[in-house]
């Protein structure tokens, strides 16, 4: 069961298109798999378009009408998913259709019980996003955020002092938040995190093993 929504910022943020893109995949994926928010979202793109139909009518570029038409095209809920061939490891979960058409790294193991997997995306800004495994009963190391963070749970569940994460669950942290989420004892977690800048590590060898791996989660 589905207990952690955005809150209705993001989906309107989502719904008129101002959130990055790795943030609006985070977003899309809750929405493949939560009919609540999804509900939510189209009235706030209808509140969108209503006040888009009172503007005065402007000429449309030569493009508008291609963009407009991805756009539907993206929104259709049941289309054809083009897959571009997820790797092989992703196939023993449950993946959102969203995540089905991006394009997924190998795996980065970080310790025997964790890796991360960069989401590959032409990012304008120093955004990233990336899916990270712990198996269970990992307790991740304490850290800070240098930004605002969206995490999407795909299997499994963690806790922080926030409250318990579980499967379809969406989790929001600011750069006040120092946390060292732990996953629960029942599964290993898989989950999809976009943040707008790397995890401040409290401990050094966290550090160390941060800066071996070159990207800066
Ligand atoms: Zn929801």
């Amino acid at each position: 069961m589905i207990r952690h929504h955005p809150a209705a910022e993001i989906l309107v943020d989502y719904a008129r298109g101002a959130l990055d893109r790795g943030a609006s995949l985070v977003v899309a994926c809750h929405l493949d798999v939560c009919e609540i928010c999804r509900s939510e979202t189209r009235l706030w793109e209808g509140v969108g378009g209503a006040l888009l139909e009172k503007l005065d009518p402007a000429p449309l570029d030569a493009n508008a009408l291609a963009r407009i038409m991805t756009r539907l095209d993206d929104q259709q809920p049941h289309r054809p998913t083009r897959e571009v061939g997820l790797p092989a490891y992703l196939n023993r979960y449950s993946i959102p259709r969203a995540l089905k058409h991006e394009s997924v790294a190998s795996r980065r193991w970080v310790t025997p019980g964790i890796w991360f997997a960069p989401i590959v995306a032409k990012e304008k800004t120093g955004r990233r996003t990336y899916l990270i495994y712990a198996s269970r009963g990992t307790v991740m190391p304490e850290h800070q955020h240098g930004g605002g963070e969206f995490t999407f749970v795909l299997h499994g569940a963690f806790s922080d002092p926030s409250g318990t994460y579980g499967k379809g669950d969406f989790a929001e942290t600011d750069e006040r938040a120092v946390h060292a989420p732990a996953v629960t004892q029942e599964s290993c977690c898989l989950c999809l995190i976009s943040s707008d800048a790397p995890m401040a590590l409290k401990s050094w060898p966290a550090r160390t093993i941060q800066r071996l791996l070159g990207t800066p989660y």
